[in-house]
């Protein structure tokens, strides 16, 4: 379903994915972790064309990413992307945060982008905070419509860039147990994070980069407990 076959990406001399091939099945949940600086960010960012790659070859669906007759805002209504920070829209609703992509990208009516609303709203339990602000929600709910805003567009996969990062330890739950509902539900996901539970328990294949590549890829129990690089082991050694 996304296959990145050499891909680069530099900053200007400062080369940060040196090389990256991966292929992501349709219903996979894949675990990135790895040390900071090493890429994690900018490999997601790359799949979703918020940053351009410098070479190599991204197909999500049989579609060729970096092929100019791609149409980038129906790629990024095809991936989703959640963010550490929420990017929640602060003037607008929880309800007008959710609607807007369905009603801009995929052109639905008003109407129709306020049921799907309610719908995916409901599905991260947040039914009942429709009409608030982003600053009148904790930052678990924030990211619960951060999580929604995504789903309304009806994503092929859904790439997270630590989600829990940035909150409270209280509130990492509540959305971890919305990324394994949508896990179990057969939601294709691309998961950097540093909660190695959600990696060892949810997760189908961990995939650990280091210094722009990809040192080790394999089902969690490999990767947890047979690390094959000394690196990986050292990483281990100190996140866990
Ligand atoms: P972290 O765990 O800290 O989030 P990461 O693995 O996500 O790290 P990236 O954010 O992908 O790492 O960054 C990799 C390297 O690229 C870092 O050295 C970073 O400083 C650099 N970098 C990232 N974004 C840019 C940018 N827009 N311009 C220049 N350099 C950048
Ligand atoms: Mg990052």
């Amino acid at each position: 379903m996304i296959e990145i076959t050499d891909l680069h990406k530099a900053y200007g001399e400062l080369e940060v994915l040196k090389g990256i091939d991966v292929c992501i099945k349709a219903g996979e949940v894949v675990s990135v972790i790895g040390p900071s600086g090493s890429g994690k960010s900018t490999f997601l960012r790359c799949i979703n064309q918020l940053e351009e790659a410098t070479s190599g070859r991204i197909v999500v669906n049989g579609q060729d990413l970096c092929a100019r007759t791609t149409n980038i805002n129906l790629v990024r209504a095809e991936i989703g992307m959640v963010f550490q920070s929420f990017n929640l829209f602060p003037h607008l609703s929880v309800l007008e945060n959710v609607t807007l992509g369905p009603r801009k990208v995929r052109r639905m009516p008003v109407k129709t982008a306020n049921e799907v609303a309610r719908r995916v709203l409901e599905k991260v339990g947040l039914s009942g905070k429709i009409n608030a602000f982003p600053s009148q929600l904790s930052g678990g709910q924030q990211q619960r419509v951060a999580i929604a805003r995504s789903l309304a567009l009806s994503p092929k996969a859904i790439l997270f860039d630590e989600p829990t990062s940035a909150l409270d330890p209280e509130l990492v739950g509540e959305v971890l147990a919305v990324m394994r509902d949508l896990a179990n539900e057969g939601m294709t996901m691309v998961v950097v994070t540093h909660e190695m539970s959600f990696a060892r328990e949810v997760a189908d294949r961990v995939i650990f980069m280091d210094g722009g590549h990809i040192v080790e890829d394999g089902p969690p129990k490999d990767v947890f407990r047979a690390p094959k690089s000394p690196r990986l082991k050292e990483f281990l050694r100190h996140v866990v």
